[in-house]
């Protein structure tokens, strides 16, 4: 539970910095581009100026679109014709007439990009003045690609960064989430400790009671005494069995639960821990029903506590099923694995209980368990103990009414080991 936690803080951690470095990193390629594009502009204004010098003085001024084919110029007369243009002025989508009409209407320089063929061109669009009087349009153009290329370049170092940076913080976050576990992992294995101490040291002076009141019940003969002593008996035996769930509960927090790891047949399992029921059952009336396969089912776990786990399935099952009607235990193999499965005729569990009811200390009806010395705490163990075994036990309501418990544990293998 507490390296979950662990895992879900680094996630987290991680989480934030991606996001981080994803916001980073689109504000640095959006900031960069657009200032490609405001030096772009200068440049192309500088040789929108030189260019038309040289068109309308007869100048020499050195323009950059003699040379490359990334630049291209076009001049346009006031009414749409051309008075003259480089080479390259197709490709790069130019004369754009929206843009020379505009320029014509606001006499000013505009640049703009515009979708040439190449992945479009950036365009500075400039009036022409002769002597004072407006005598056309020049619009100088470059293609984006070399901006792009600048672009990609910049984004190829950053990703490799990224992701370095994202390992180290994941690095960084589990150790992080670790240290800020550390007091939680602290009082949680004081509170275990305590738990399994106060459950020992209960347990010796309960046992003694137990074994004195049994001698003292022998010397009683009014009825009034016996049922006193009786009811003694019944509750040193329910406060054994709460230290007994304690006790296991601790010893599961602390890895120490040793479970048997061998190939069994669980059809005895099954008939062990119903006949422990049997008498119980009898007394309400209760149906007790085995529906077994004929030539066994073996299964591979700890034969010991996979019958631990039937006997906290089989007591709720009876604890929760009316007089005169029936539990089932059938056992059959199913998706590769063993399953077991509980089922009573009693109310069932109502759907918004039914995902905590493996909780540890979750009860149901407080008021009632409590009375019936429940705990809350038969489940969670009974699904750690399943899960131990390296399978899983899971709740759900039956159609016609009753809950049904699937106990589920690996099939034979035929090794033999012991584990943890
Ligand atoms: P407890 O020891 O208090 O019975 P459990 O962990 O065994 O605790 O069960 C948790 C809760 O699930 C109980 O409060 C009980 O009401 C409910 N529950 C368990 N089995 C059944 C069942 N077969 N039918 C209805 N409710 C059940």
């Amino acid at each position: 539970m507490l390296n979950e936690n662990r895992v879900r803080l680094t996630i987290g951690y991680v989480g934030v910095f991606a996001l981080m470095l994803l916001l980073l990193g689109l504000v640095a390629v959006f900031g960069f581009s657009r200032a490609l594009v405001i030096q772009q502009d200068e440049l192309l204004t500088q040789e929108a100026r030189n260019t038309t010098k040289n068109l309308l003085e007869g100048g020499e001024s050195e323009v950059l679109a003699t040379n490359s084919d990334e630049f291209g110029w076009i001049a346009l007369e006031p009414d749409g014709d051309v008075m003259d243009r480089n080479w390259t002025t197709k490709p790069l989508g130019l004369p754009d007439t929206d843009l020379f009409e505009e320029t014509l209407r606001e006499e000013e320089v505009l640049p703009e990009t515009v979708r040439g063929k190449d992945g479009g061109a950036r365009v500075v669009s400039m009036p022409m003045y002769e002597a004072g009087e407006l005598v056309g349009v020049m619009q100088y153009a470059r293609s984006l690609q070399r901006v792009r290329s600048t672009v990609n370049e910049l984004v190829l170092v950053f990703l490799p960064l990224g992701i370095g940076g994202l390992g180290v913080a994941a690095i960084g976050g589990a150790y992080m989430a670790g240290w800020a576990m550390r007091p939680v992992r602290e009082a949680f294995e004081r509170q275990r400790a305590f738990i399994a101490d106060a459950s020992h040291e209960l347990k010796t002076p309960l046992t003694l009671i137990r074994a004195d009141t049994e001698v003292l019940r022998r010397g009683l003969d009014d009825p009034d005494d016996l049922d006193l002593a009786d009811d003694v008996l019944v509750e040193t035996d329910r406060m054994s069995n709460v230290l007994s769930d304690l006790l296991l509960t601790a010893r599961l927090d602390a890895g120490k639960l040793l479970v048997d790891e061998e190939d069994f047949d669980l059809v005895p399992v099954i008939r062990n821990a119903a006949d422990r029921f049997r008498k119980r059952a009898a007394s309400r009336d209760l149906r007790l029903q085995i529906d077994e396969p004929p030539d066994g089912l073996i299964a591979r776990g700890d034969p010991a506590r996979t019958g631990q786990v039937l006997g906290v399935l089989l007591d709720n099952a009876l604890a929760h099923t009316p007089p005169e009607s029936g539990v089932t235990v059938a056992a059959r193999p199913r998706d590769g694995l063993v399953e077991t499965v509980v089922s009573d005729t009693g109310p069932g569990i109502l759907p918004e209980h039914l995902p905590r009811v493996f909780e540890r200390f979750y009860r149901v009806d407080k008021a009632r368990s409590r009375a019936g010395g429940g705990t809350g705490l038969g489940l969670s163990i009974a699904r750690e103990l399943a899960r131990t075994q390296g399978g899983d036990l899971a709740a759900e309501n039956a159609e016609g009414g009753g809950a049904v418990f699937r106990l589920r544990l690996p099939r034979a293998d035929g090794s033999r080991r012991k584990k943890r």
